[in-house]
């Protein structure tokens, strides 16, 4: 079996004369959350709808489940359960009601795996209560769980957590954490939160004006906002010694300009000074680097419109 779930190539979405996606090339490994981040309007749901079927590109492939057969999109439908735009609910009707009608609707069998499903988004106890009387975080939780239904490999959700107060945010979190880690599900995530999404994905897409500006994983995210005291001096061989005895960290790395990045004293930047120029050093330059999340989205963003 691949180890991918989902690739795209050059995948392209024009609408009259504008590309809502344009050559977008997308690797979701099996196993993975894969969080889809960009501004409104960036097409995010552009590419969900044509992953799902909803629409179709205009140019460009996608693979399901290493298949690229255009044929393939109907096998791989019934290996993916998505939650797009807000789930359709009958309001009048009751939780457990609405997973058995869409269960009854979709012919999938087995009408006990609907209590499974509810324990699982933490709807067991207001199984019986009507929908239209659900916060909207519960709502949410029933979409995702009438999603599980047909026992997906795979699952899609466009923009979760809109909408939501800090602790539906918490609870989504947590369940969608929970179908990955206990049930092995791949999850697709799309939100215009890095912050947010970068307590759930372990990668992430980009995705600005239609293109993908960059694929990483959520360990190189974290690597490259990473903060950092930036050290320029005289000596930095020395430099490096002094770090090692006198202050007992080997948290940095000398670039090759000379320059020090020192991962560690980050709270403690006078010490770091003191020790220094104590050992006689002229120090050139000393200040916090690193970006944060949202500048490090930012700049990335940045660079699309210059492109
Ligand atoms: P949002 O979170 O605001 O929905 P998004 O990232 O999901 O943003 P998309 O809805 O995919 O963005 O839209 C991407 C671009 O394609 C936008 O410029 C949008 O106006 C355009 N677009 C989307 N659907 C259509 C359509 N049916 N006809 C014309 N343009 C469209």
């Amino acid at each position: 079996m691949s180890e991918y779930i989902l690739r795209t190539k050059n995948l392209t979405k024009k609408y009259k004369h504008n590309y809502a996606l344009e050559n977008v090339n997308l690797n979701i490994k099996q196993g993975e959350i894969y969080g889809f981040i960009g501004q409104n309007g960036a097409g995010k749901s552009t590419l969900l709808r044509l992953i799902t079927g909803l629409a179709f590109p205009t140019e460009g492939t996608i693979e399901w489940f290493g298949n690229d057969d255009p044929k393939g999109l109907t096998n791989a439908q019934k290996r993916m359960g998505a939650l797009i735009e807000s789930p359709a609910l009958f309001p009048n009707m009751s939780a457990f009601e609405n997973l058995e009608i869409q269960r009854i609707q979709r012919g999938i069998p087995g009408r006990e795996s609907i209590d499974n499903i509810l324990q699982l988004v933490g709807l067991m106890d207001t199984k019986n209560k009507k929908v239209k009387n659900f916060s909207m975080g519960m709502k949410q939780r029933l979409g995702i769980g009438i999603a599980l239904l047909s026992d997906p490999e795979f699952l899609l959700l466009d923009e979760p957590i809109n909408g939501l107060d800090p602790t539906g945010i918490v609870e989504l979190r947590e369940l969608i954490k929970n179908i990955n880690h206990e049930k092995g599900i791949t999850v697709l995530i799309s939100s215009h939160i890095l912050s947010e999404l970068h307590l759930l994905a372990t990668s992430f897409g980009i995705i600005h004006k239609g293109k993908l500006m960059e694929e990483l994983t959520a360990k190189e995210l974290d690597e490259k906002c990473r903060q950092y005291l930036q050290i320029k001096v005289d000596r930095p061989a020395i430099a490096s010694t002094v770090l090692e005895q006198e202050l007992a960290t080997s948290d940095f790395e000398i670039m090759q300009d000379g320059t020090i990045k020192l991962y560690d004293y980050l709270d403690d930047i006078r010490t770091v000074s003191l020790a220094l120029t104590q050992k006689g050093l002229i120090m050139e330059h000393l200040s916090q680097n690193g970006d944060s999340l949202e500048s490090y989205f930012s700049k990335v963003i940045e660079e699309g419109e210059h492109e």
